[in-house]
């Protein structure tokens, strides 16, 4: 299998008022094609500001300060890839959405309240698809008037594009009342609405023709998810970023979005990379896992190593944490807590917590080490350093 996206030695950086949030240390992930990658670990240990740092949505007061994020669009072609680090906001906007679309856990915060729904679907298709469909229209199109608009168009963009300018906003608005052009543009709210419909449909909603009418108050909780899913499945992307997608939603509408994101990957999208807390989904969903500890990875390996047979301490604590129907007596827990990232633990992060803690763990900092086939492990019980 091809790389798809890859971070290499991702540094990023929260600059507060209580002094720099190390909030990721060098973190190199692979996601490859064709897969489901997982990425576990506790809250605030650093998935969310991984994923945001591949997608370059980290807000101030955060910078991505050092590291590669490396795309490759070619399944195959490892020798294309792009940094996207070294892109401008204008191609990361034309690449959101479109190759690489992304899941929020909230989807009351993802949609618009004052949006009908097909409008908020229809918005992805009139930003990454406008081209397409203009030329769509201009075929369909028997009247020989409408026909000339579409050039017409580019032929103004052509000219303001030479003159170095943006069409002002006025001249915008005058053409837009001409009648000839206000059809054109109601052909092209249609197109996208039809398009949005389809997507809906797709996704297994029932009168995807009225869902389209109402507004996200009218929605349930797993419905809104759904919606949020169409948004992000609307331009085809090759991969898609769920980040604790399913955490807000009760345990059977949870698995009906699992289900439905398993269905998707086999059929529709490429690549998936699943952010969460939950063991659970990640041994039903995922092929390869990453463990993440206060913003460091811990082990990389498949799904099935990384269940029958964890080598960092963390991982081991991690599941060890989850109930069984099995187990008796009291449920383990991991002692201490998530470390201050502003002054994180010197050496291995995870020391203070580590039942297996020797005196170089203290001082330096572990790397991650291949210790079976594509299993890495960032621990010195698994490396050829000397242990005190
Ligand atoms: Fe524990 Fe040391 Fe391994 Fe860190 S490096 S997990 S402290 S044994």
């Amino acid at each position: 299998m091809t790389k798809l996206l890859e971070t290499v030695d991702l540094v990023t950086n929260f600059y507060t008022y209580e002094g720099v949030v190390k909030a990721l240390d060098k973190v190199s992930l692979s996601v490859k094609h064709g897969t489901t990658f997982g990425l576990v670990g506790e809250s605030g240990c650093g998935k969310s500001v991984a994923v945001r740092s591949m997608m370059r949505i980290i807000q101030e007061p955060g910078k991505v300060e050092e590291g590669r994020i490396l795309f490759y669009p070619n399944a195959g072609d490892d020798s294309q890839a792009i940094d996207l680090l070294q892109k401008s906001e204008a191609y990361m906007q034309s690449l959101r959405g479109d190759s690489i679309s992304m899941i929020f856990q909230e989807p009351n915060a993802a949609l618009n309240p004052i949006m009908s729904i097909g409008d908020q679907v229809s918005e992805s298709f009139l930003f990454h698809r406008k081209k397409e469909m203009c030329k769509k229209i201009n075929e369909d199109l028997s009247s020989a008037n409408c026909r000339t608009i579409y050039p017409l168009k580019k032929l103004l963009q052509t000219l303001y594009r030479i003159a170095g300018k943006k069409p002002d906003a006025w001249l915008l608005k005058v053409i837009g009342r001409i009648p000839i052009f206000k059809r054109w543009n109601k052909r092209l709210r249609q197109e996208a609405l039809r398009r949005s419909v389809e997507i809906i449909e797709k996704l297994g909603i029932p009168h995807a023709a009225e869902i389209v009418k109402r507004y996200p108050h009218n929605l349930s909780g797993g419905m809104k998810q759904r919606i949020v899913i169409a948004i992000a499945l609307a331009c085809n992307p090759v991969l898609l970023i769920a980040d604790e997608a399913t955490s807000n939603l009760d345990v059977t509408i949870q698995a009906q979005i699992l289900e439905l994101l398993r269905e998707l990957k086999q059929k529709e999208i490429s690549s998936v990379l699943l952010i969460t807390h939950d063991l659970g989904v990640v041994a039903e969903t995922c092929d390869r896992v990453a463990v993440m500890y206060a913003g460091n990875l811990c082990e990389v390996a498949d799904v099935k190593d990384i269940f029958r047979s964890p080598k960092h301490p963390y991982t081991q604590a991690l599941l060890n944490s989850v109930p069984k129907l099995s187990q008796e007596g009291e449920l383990q827990s991991i002692e201490g807590s998530v470390p201050n990232l502003v002054t994180p633990p010197s050496g291995c992060r995870f020391h203070p917590r580590c039942k297996q803690i020797m005196d170089i763990c203290r001082r330096e900092f572990p790397k991650l080490v291949e210790v079976g086939t594509d299993h890495f492990v960032a621990c010195y019980l698994w490396t050829d350093q000397p242990r005190d």
